[in-house]
């Protein structure tokens, strides 16, 4: 669970759990970041009507969600609503409120049924909804609005226009017109009965409900709208100016204003332009109905009610169905998503949340549906029978490979499994340059990284056809293509003009240049990081015995690959992240494809001749070529396994390790690439280059083990540590100056990886 001091200071609502914290959602605090397991603890309320069925569903598909991420769960059942009215005389009995409390988050399923509906309205089992609210002092309500393809023809908008909606309205629960004093009836001066209102917003109640909508916009796309009507209310106009302001706090944002009746036509005419929406009371109450409406379907729908101290409640937007309870009809779907909306703002389990939205994704895709989706085609289900498929899909659906690469590490935090992979990524990247090295003597780089990336992006392409379905994938999957195509063929230009030790040691470069680029982005650099390259560089140096040769055009182009690897690692996080962990293998095909079309334009410019002879005789050009010449085990090991391996597992590590750490991980590359040298290629390095090594993966260890971002603790750790060993490496810098000339008359061709 995400750690709440960090936005202490300057949050009013720090305990609302993962909503308000700053913090990523998966990151750990230093104390938990080595931690086996954590069990959260689930008031679950299963009410009346068809509540017990679904939320029996729901915990079932949650508990395997979450036992594949190492999560534990304690759930405490509680009665409400007309169940509670039978056995204790009251809807909300006081120890349900005691054991909410006492909870990590609350998880509803509805109340309500006709046998109550006699009784006097305070006493009914609505009344239990409402007094749960209170009591937990619940003033964010967040309703999703998502259109999922499969269901797109029940909406009564036309599929072009709804297919794809995803909006998250955050709207204000306990403040505007519905709370504000004075309210009631009177008679004006023309002796006219009048009913009036006020609606009224202290600012530190838009402060409050903006950090939840900033927050939530936060885990989702970044772009927020703002609902009010501030060409004529007053009360809007200090509504726009709070959001504005606090908006400065989260300038990875993008914040946008509207009016609130152009935001309801707004929302019918093109909805997919929304993202996240924050609103007051009033319009959140109509905007939020008028988008759920969008996605035609009530049992899929699901809702959170926010506090600012405690647990939320997460419980579907639809009622006890009194007409079909007991007759295992439900569509337990809305239930399961509440419960993966509980994961996601309110335990900060974005993975768990994920999988569990997946497996409904799945269970449709698959055709089937319960009694209320049901259409031609399809095959209908019974609650408890969509379960089974639900948990069947939990278990199998979205990303097969990363559950089974996750099974094999099932008890560390996602950070430090995130750390792991990175690691393996750096040993496989880091045998690469051995083989370029070698494979160049008599192979042209830009042919050899077109047939690389051509093999690598085959591998990939079972994936493509569903990739290409999804605008946001492809976005992502061209963009990261072109950033690693740029690093790869500068770097292979860099590896023609200059020595490969020069290139390695440039290419530390991108330790700096992604915490800078982080920096410019409004995460600010971190002290620490910068001590940490720093500390890394001046091994580099060691290790390369100074620098080596002088400078040449060779240097620029490593240069410019430093500079496109750093961007594309800081790109790949803010992508993986944003795109759901389901969709990393479809990420890739597209990637690699960009990858593999850009190598085979710049292989064609390279050799325009080559070009010309292909197209003005395919077939003796194709003659010509004679495959026993290629070098195809270099080529199938570092297509497939150093590129479509290690490039996997940057995407699916950088969902829950920052681009930050891994740039820092990245610094072990030209130490284990000099330590392949050593093994394979008999090459040596003397004192000095054995000291850089040291230096090297003492700051990168370091970092990854003590340098949690986000914690001023571990950072104030991590900087006397880095400040020591850059002392101690400066010191030893100048005393060993003498030994450094030395070894460069031994032996300074000691290089390191490209990536
Ligand atoms: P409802 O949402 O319970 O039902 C409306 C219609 O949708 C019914 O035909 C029902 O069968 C169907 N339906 C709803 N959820 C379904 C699901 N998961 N699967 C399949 N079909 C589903 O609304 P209602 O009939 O107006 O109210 C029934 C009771 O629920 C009332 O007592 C009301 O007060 C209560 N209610 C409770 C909540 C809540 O607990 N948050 C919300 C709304 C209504």
């Amino acid at each position: 669970m995400a750690a709440l001091g960090a936005h202490s200071q300057t949050c009013p609502i720090s305990n609302v759990r993962g909503l308000a914290t700053k913090r990523a959602p998966s990151r750990q605090s230093p104390s938990q970041s080595f931690r086996l397991q954590a069990t959260h603890k689930i008031a679950v309320l299963p009410g009346d009507g068809i509540g017990p069925e679904i939320t029996k569903v729901a915990l079932q598909v949650l508990e395997a969600a979450g036992k594949s991420h190492g999560e534990q769960f304690e759930v405490k059942e509680s009665l409400v609503g007309g169940a509670a009215i039978d056995a204790t005389g009251q809807p909300l009995p006081e120890e349900t409120l005691a054991a909410c409390r006492a909870s990590d988050a609350v998880l509803l399923a509805a109340i309500g049924g006709y046998k109550w509906d006699s009784l006097p309205s305070a006493s009914r089992p609505e009344g239990g909804l409402l007094a749960l609210r209170t009591g937990l002092n619940a003033f964010a309500n967040l309703r999703p609005a998502v259109v999922l393809p499969q269901l797109a023809d029940g909406s009564s908008l036309k599929r072009e226009i709804v297919e794809g909606v995803d909006i998250m309205i955050v709207r204000e629960l306990v403040g505007g017109i519905y709370f504000g004093q004075p309210r009631g009836f009177s008679t004006n001066d023309k002796g006219h009965k009048t009913g009036y209102n006020t609606m009224v917003y202290s600012e530190p109640e838009v402060e409050r409900i903006a950090h939840v909508a900033f927050d939530a916009a936060r885990k989702r796309r970044k772009r927020l709208c703002s609902v009010d009507k501030s060409n004529v209310l007053e009360v809007s106009q200090l509504w726009r100016q709070t959001v504005t302001r606090i908006g400065k706090e989260y300038p990875d944002i993008e914040l946008t204003h509207m009016y609130v009746d152009n935001a309801a036509m707004q929302l019918l005419r093109n909805p997919k332009e929304f993202d996240t929406v924050v609103t007051g009371n009033l319009f959140g109450d109509i905007l939020s109905d008028e988008a759920s409406m969008l996605t035609g379907s009530l049992g899929m729908l699901p809702s959170a009610s926010i506090p600012s101290e405690g647990p939320g409640i997460f419980e579907p937007v639809h009622g006890s169905a009194p007409d079909i309870a007991g007759q295992d009809l439900a569509n337990p779907m809305a239930m399961v998503l509440s419960a993966a909306m509980m994961c996601r703002y309110g335990l900060s389990l974005p993975q768990v949340a994920d999988d569990m939205e997946a497996a409904v994704t799945s269970a449709l895709d698959q055709g089937f549906r319960t009694g209320d989706l049901m259409s031609d085609g399809m095959k209908q289900l019974s609650c408890s029978d969509m379960g089974q498929v639900l948990l069947k899909a939990e278990q199998t659906s979205g990303n097969g490979f990363v559950h089974a690469l996750k099974g094999l590490l099932p008890n560390w935090t996602p950070r430090v499994r995130g750390l792991v992979l990175l690691n393996l990524l750096v040993l496989l990247v880091a045998t690469n340059w051995v083989i370029l090295r070698d494979t160049e003597a008599f192979f042209d780089a830009f042919d050899f990284a077109a047939l690389r990336f051509a093999i690598a992006a085959a591998a990939f392409s079972p994936f493509l056809s569903k990739a290409i379905q999804d605008r946001k994938i492809v976005q992502a999957g061209v963009e990261l293509g072109a950033w690693s195509a740029i690093g790869y063929l500068t770097q292979a230009q860099g590896l023609l003009t200059s020595d490969a030790s020069k290139a390695s040691f440039i290419s530390t470069f991108t330790v700096l240049v992604v915490p800078l680029l982080s920096g410019l982005s409004g995460k600010g650099i971190r002290r620490s990081t910068i001590i940490s390259g720093v500390a890394a560089l001046i091994g580099v140096g060691l290790l390369e015995s100074g620098g080596g040769a002088k400078f040449d055009y060779g240097d620029l182009w490593n240069f410019a690959s430093a500079v496109a690897f750093g961007v594309q690692v800081f790109r790949t996080e803010h992508h993986s992240r944003r795109l759901p962990e389901k969709s990393s293998l479809q990420l890739m095909s597209v990637l690699l494809f960009t990858i593999a079309a850009i190598s085979i334009g710049a292989a064609g410019l390279k050799h325009p001749s080559e070009v010309a002879a292909f197209a003005g005789n395919p077939s003796a050009f194709l003659a010509g070529v004679h495959p026993a010449s290629l070098p195809w085990k270099q080529i199938l090991y570092t297509g497939l396994l150093s590129t479509d391996v290690a490039l996997w597992l940057e995407v699916v590590a950088l969902q829950d390790v920052s681009s930050v750490e891994a740039a820092i991980i990245y610094t072990l590359e030209p130490v284990l690439g000099a330590a392949f040298a050593y093994l394979l290629l008999g090459e040596r390095w003397g004192p000095a280059g054995w000291f850089g090594a040291g230096l090297i993966v003492l700051s990168s260890l370091a970092t990854q083990i003590w340098g949690t971002p986000d914690s001023p603790v571990a950072e104030h750790k991590l900087v006397d540590a880095a400040q020591q060993i850059s002392q101690k490496a400066s010191e030893s810098v100048s005393s060993s100056f003498a030994s450094i000339s030395e070894s460069m008359s031994v032996d300074d061709d000691q290089s390191g990886p490209s990536r």
